[in-house]
């Protein structure tokens, strides 16, 4: 998501009788939870239509989140609100964020404190991925890899590019690749879909011998919003997504106009620069 959208609905202190807690006898007596939650959802097309299936309903997401919290026992505050704010984003489509705040008012301390809560905000996030394989059946891994990141609630495929043949890159001596890009919304922080993307080329039998070397699948973090990151692990934008046509071509297909955030130049724009250096 790049933009967050001002407008907000507000469900304030929602209170459910749940059996979230590590001690015997908060998991089998239960006590009081409270409930708040700030949804982020543009609420313009609704304030003009004055239409409810334009917003969302949040008699609605209360009675969601109850139920959610009455029948997902967990230890900690931070899974019950961590599966709870993943659970209502991914069945609200409106919904673009959420700041969930749970409260126990009758936590076990043995001290008079009002409330101990945990607070965490949770948005969707667009990123866009490189896919290539040049080993075996190089067009089911590339669809599997789709076909995997659909069936993850935690990711909405939104555009898949066409499916590009190109030589190998890097100067390994190697079969053809067949390149694409895609783009999806995700819950995922760029770490944990780095994690995700692994295991997808794990299950595609993914060994990693030699750098640039001939591959069954290879998913690549490209563009993640328009952060900025440079770890050991983790570099976004992509450190050389500007160098490669098999990358621009159809990142520029899908994304014409989404800008690199530290060139500053759009996809088309960075293809036609690469174009006339080769
Ligand atoms: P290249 O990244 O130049 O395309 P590669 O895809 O062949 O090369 P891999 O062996 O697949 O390289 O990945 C090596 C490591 O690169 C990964 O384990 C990961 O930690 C790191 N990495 C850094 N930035 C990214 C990114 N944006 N997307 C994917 N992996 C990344
Ligand atoms: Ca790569
Ligand atoms: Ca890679």
């Amino acid at each position: 998501m790049d933009k967050l959208p001002l407008d907000t609905i507000e469900i304030d202190a929602l209170e459910v009788f749940a059996n979230h807690g590590v001690f015997p006898e908060e998991t089998a007596l239960g006590q009081k939870f409270l409930l708040s939650m700030t949804l982020y959802v543009d609420t313009s097309c609704a304030g003009f239509s004055d239409c409810l299936d334009d917003s969302i309903d949040y008699g609605a997401v209360a009675h969601f989140a109850t139920d959610w919290t009455k029948s997902h026992p967990r230890k900690l505050l931070e899974a019950a609100a961590e599966d709870l704010a993943t659970a209502i984003l991914t069945h609200y489509p409106l919904l673009q964020g959420i700041r969930l705040h749970l409260g126990k008012p009758w936590a076990p301390v043995g001290l008079p404190l009002r409330e101990v809560s945990v607070t965490i905000h949770r948005f969707w996030h667009t990123a866009y991925l490189g896919l290539g394989s040049n080993l075996g059946n190089r067009k089911q891994y590339l669809d599997d890899a789709v076909q995997a990141l659909r069936n993850d609630v935690r990711c909405r495929v939104k555009a898949v590019s066409s499916y590009l043949e190109t030589k190998p890159y890097g100067g390994v001596e190697q079969g053809d690749f067949l390149n694409a890009c895609l783009c999806l919304d995700t819950l995922y922080t760029p770490g944990q879909l780095l994690t995700r993307l692994h295991a997808i080329e794990a299950d595609a039998h993914r060994e990693r011998q030699i750098h640039w070397g001939p591959r069954t699948l290879d998913l690549d973090i490209l563009l993640y919003d328009d952060l900025v990151m440079d770890t050991q692990t983790l570099t976004i934008p992509h450190a050389d997504m500007h160098n490669r046509t098999f990358v621009l071509v159809p990142l520029a297909e899908i994304a014409p106009y989404k800008r690199h955030p530290v060139l500053q130049k759009t996809m088309v724009q960075l293809l036609r620069t690469l174009q006339t250096v080769e």
